[in-house]
């Protein structure tokens, strides 16, 4: 080795935490061999090494085969036997990655047997057919993995050859025929090659260790890294081990075992093996392997030693473990020992279990499982054993999975579904006119707009799964078909979304229910224990607000107040508000809107009797309540041209033309939010009107109330903070004075513009609390729209890695998260006990959470279906 580095390790020397060197494989056979469980011996080329290689285009770091041959002698001298020698030496050469990836790289098995060789190592296990049957196992991986053949040349030929035997399994094949096989493989291999396989078995493990290194680059490599996560500059380590062999004979088997069952959890024996046979035949599934359970009958004392070991080692990693094993001649080996992958149900079960058992604490069994995890368990989900293949693929915007037939209005779906009839709504874009179709749908499906679009903030808050911004599906208007691909969908055909992984599949797939189970509400339980930052939920109707509730809401963290207008008996009276050009007019529109206010408020305050509810007042962005301004210069066209009813054309016109009188370039920047109430007063004003009664009558009829916070959008200025408190304070004092009661309210504000978090000590002089509103601080703050970027750049953004995320997602730590950061210092500067929330989607984002728990935040507040997630990330953004 080079002076400073060290690039080999003998199996006795690592350990458990030597991961990063040594790959999760080689540390954990090291930690096997300190806790004396039989493994084979042998030893472990580091990461590093690998890592030297790829950079250098492929040479060894100099040293390095002066390294491996000196092991491989220590390892001769340990066993008593030589490679290539009279007494073989069989080695194995396995691939070994920090973060394990499954398949995707290589190893070379029975590496040393050869022609000088082959004789004596039947003769030694008294095995001739052992001994031809390995050496063409090694042909042919040596072929496909170092040499680069393709595995159908040699697999045709054994084909061929069970074929011309009359056999249907490899095992019938008697030692004649593997000895021919041997001879027809070196023929393939020269015929493919030009030339033949290296016979050296020196010259073949160096070979078969640049093949190891050589596959941590490979595309298929770089592409599950990529979709995975895991960094690409970490390197692989090469395991070079004595074989053991399960294919001596029948006392000899290979198998694979989970310490407990990884689909449920349950602790029960859960595992596989094959007698007289090598571990790629299982894996192959050319025999079929038995229960595990079978072996105590066939190997009874390897059998008691496994499961022994199996406890042990499920004791010394305190998780759950899957295990490879081999028995050779009634001897236990374990070539690998991992903490098991399992289902979402599974890692709930056995964490719980655990704590029971006196394995794990509360804290630590927090730590084994992911958020993601109690996702998946508290919506409908694809059965996972589907095994079919989306036609594309969008946003994963509201987590869940839905079967249903395609339609493409929200009368329609309303008109079927509301019959009961399974659909999914599928729109270029989704808007509050929509929202009768949403409420029914199963789904929805957009080709337009990201995870703040209209569709997926009212899916969220809907629980209802949701697909957005699928740019391969093409929505054909005409003849109301759906192309995706080369599948066309007409209205009626089925298709299935998963707005967890923002797949879309064309046909129907087996759905599997919910599962909040004890597990999940133990789990979730846990973290309450734990958590500082409180949780709240993002609600707008006393049903959501009840979810919310159940589900483990502190209280409301956002009404949006403008989503209860969406109703299809309130848009018109809106519109007229909003439309009005008279006071009048207004004073009339509102006169209709304030009792249908009352109501919703009344519904969520008794929901959420008890805890707090920040009502925020109207924050409309104009366009989601007009008509379209294009659609409705093409309505007028068209009765025009078609001398349509003079009636209807002049109601048309006058629509048009205040749409165009409000018709804004870019309305998420328009009058919105205060904007709109500072301009018409009246209309804060009779949403003021509205809580107030509601709470009154709240606790009239229930006896308690929810805590009243009046919100106040979209602020830029302290002024307009200023102007919007007085305005909210008048109408409390009128309406609590004309009903002799009394009520404490606080006012406080959205900071979701930069201006806002810069003078926030101004603002919160007028403030009894701050809400930070992500989804707009993210939109102003980097300058992106919330409706169109991620169609657009962004996607393209995140795949060339120019961002780490999409940040509409997961919060922008430095920029948007340094400007939450400036708003609380600021918020706290002028007021030390200003209370601080969050209610952007980044509310139910893990990885925000961690920010906002690190900002010393007071609570998140999140869509209903995320409350249980909330949770549990803000208890292990604590841990
Ligand atoms: C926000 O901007 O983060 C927010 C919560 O408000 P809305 O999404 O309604 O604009
Ligand atoms: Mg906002």
């Amino acid at each position: 080795a080079g002076e400073t580095q060290t690039y080999l390790y003998d199996m006795s020397e690592g350990n458990a935490q030597m991961r990063g060197l040594l790959g999760g494989k080689g540390a954990n056979l090291a930690q096997m061999k300190r806790l004396g469980i039989p493994v084979p011996d042998g030893f472990t080329v580091s990461t590093a090494a690998c890592i030297a290689t790829t950079e250098a285009g492929g040479e060894w770091p100099e040293g390095l085969w002066e390294d491996v041959l000196a092991s491989l002698a220590r390892l001769e001298e340990r066993t008593g036997r030589t490679l290539g020698g009279e007494r073989p030496l069989l080695l194995s050469v396995r691939s070994g990655a920090v973060v394990s990836m499954p398949g995707m790289m290589d190893t070379i098995l029975n590496l040393g047997i050869g022609e000088d060789t082959v004789e004596a190592l039947g003769a030694e296990a008294d095995n001739p057919r052992f001994a031809w049957d390995s050496y063409r196992r090694f042909l042919q991986m040596y072929g496909e993995v170092v040499e680069g053949v393709a595995p159908h040349a040699y697999e045709d030929e054994l084909t061929a050859l069970k074929a011309r035997r009359g056999v249907e399994q490899d095992t019938d094949l008697r030692t004649e025929d593997l000895q021919e096989l041997v001879q027809t493989y070196l023929e393939v291999s020269r015929r493919e090659l030009g030339r033949d396989l290296p016979t050296d078995p020196r010259d073949q493990l160096r070979g078969a260790i640049s093949a190891v290194f050589n596959s941590w680059d490979t595309p298929r490599a770089r592409v599950y890294r990529r979709a995975n996560g895991i960094p690409d500059d970490l390197g692989t380590a090469v395991n070079v081990m004595q074989m053991v062999f399960g294919n001596r004979g029948d006392t000899s088997a290979t198998g694979v075992c989970f310490t407990r069952n990884p689909s449920t959890g349950a602790k029960e024996l859960y595992g596989e093996f094959l007698v007289n046979a090598q571990g790629e035949d299982v894996v192959a599934g050319i025999r079929t392997p038995k229960p595990l359970g079978e072996m105590e009958e066939v190997l009874p004392e390897a059998y008691a030693q496994l499961v022994q070991t199996m406890h042990d080692l499920e004791a010394h990693y305190k998780d759950m473990q899957d295990i490879e094993f081999t028995v050779e001649d009634g001897t236990l080996y374990l070539l690998q020992t991992r903490n098991g992958k399992r289902t979402a149900a599974a890692a709930l079960r056995v964490a719980r279990d655990l704590v029971e058992e006196g394995v794990l604490t509360r804290e630590e069994a927090l730590q084994r499982v992911e958020p993601g995890q109690l996702d998946q368990l508290l919506h409908p989900a694809i059965d996972p054993e589907h095994g079919r293949s989306p036609v594309t693929k969008g946003l994963p915007a509201s987590p869940g999975a839905a079967v249903g037939e395609v339609v493409f209005d929200a009368d329609t779906a309303a008109a079927r579904g509301g019959a009961g009839e399974p659909v999914v709504l599928v729109r270029y874009e989704t808007t509050p006119d929509d929202i009768h179709g949403v409420i029914v749908a199963q789904g929805v499906l957009t080709a337009h707009g990201g995870m703040t679009s209209h569709a997926a903030v009212v899916a969220r808050g809907m629980g209802k799964p949701c697909v957005a911004g699928a740019s391969g599906i093409r929505i054909n208007t005409a003849d109301r078909t759906l192309t995706i691909g080369e599948h066309t969908f007409a209205e009626g055909d089925l298709i299935t979304l998963d707005g967890s992984t923002g797949e879309v599949y064309g046909e129907a797939l087996e759905l599997v229910p919910p599962q909040i189970n004890e597990d999940f509400e133990a789990i979730v339980t846990w973290a309450d224990e734990v958590r500082r930052l409180g949780v709240r939920a993002n609600a707008d109707t006393g049903e959501d607000a009840a979810k919310a509730r159940e589900l483990g809401a502190e209280g409301i963290g956002l009404c949006r107040t403008e989503h209860m207008f969406m109703a299809s008996d309130r848009l018109p009276a809106v519109r007229q508000m909003i439309l009005a050009e008279t006071e009048e007019d207004r004073a009339a529109a509102l006169e209709t809107i304030l009792p249908m206010q009352q109501e919703d408020f009344e519904a969520i305050f008794t929901a959420m009797r008890g805890l707090p509810v920040t009502v925020r007042l109207l924050d409309p962005p104009l366009h989601e309540f007009l008509p379209d301004l294009v659609e409705q210069s093409l309505l007028v066209q068209r009765l025009e041209l078609t001398d349509g009813d003079p009636a209807e054309l002049t109601t048309a016109r006058a629509l048009l033309g205040q749409v165009k009188r409000l018709h804004e370039q870019n309305p998420m920047l328009g009058t919105r939010g205060c904007r709109l109430a500072m301009l018409y007063p009246e209309i804060p004003e009779m949403q003021t009107r509205a809580i107030i009664r509601a709470a009154l009558a709240v606790r009239e009829r229930e006896g308690e109330t929810a805590g009243v916070e009046i919100m106040v959008p979209l602020v830029a200025y302290a002024s307009e903070l200023r102007a919007q408190r007085a305005v909210v304070e008048r109408a409390v004092a009128e309406e609590l004075e004309s009903a002799g009661a009394e009520l404490d309210v606080t006012v406080g504000t959205m900071i979701e513009l930069p201006r806002a978090a810069v003078v926030a000590d101004q603002i919160a002089q007028h403030a009894d609390f701050f809400s930070f509103g992500t989804n707009d601080l993210t939109q102003t703050g980097i300058g992106i729209s919330r409706d169109d970027a991620e169609g657009g750049f962004l996607s393209a953004y995140v795949s060339e890695e120019v961002i780490p995320h999409n940040p509409f997602e997961s919060i922008d730590r430095d920029g948007v998260g340094g400007l939450v950061r400036l708003g609380a210092e600021g918020g706290r500067a002028a007021k030390p006990d200003l209370k601080l929330g969050v209610c952007g989607e980044h509310g139910g984002d893990p990885a925000s959470i961690g920010l906002f728990e690190e900002l010393g935040l007071s609570y998140v507040s999140c869509s209903p279906y995320r409350v249980p997630i909330a949770r549990f990330a803000a208890a292990r953004a604590v841990l």
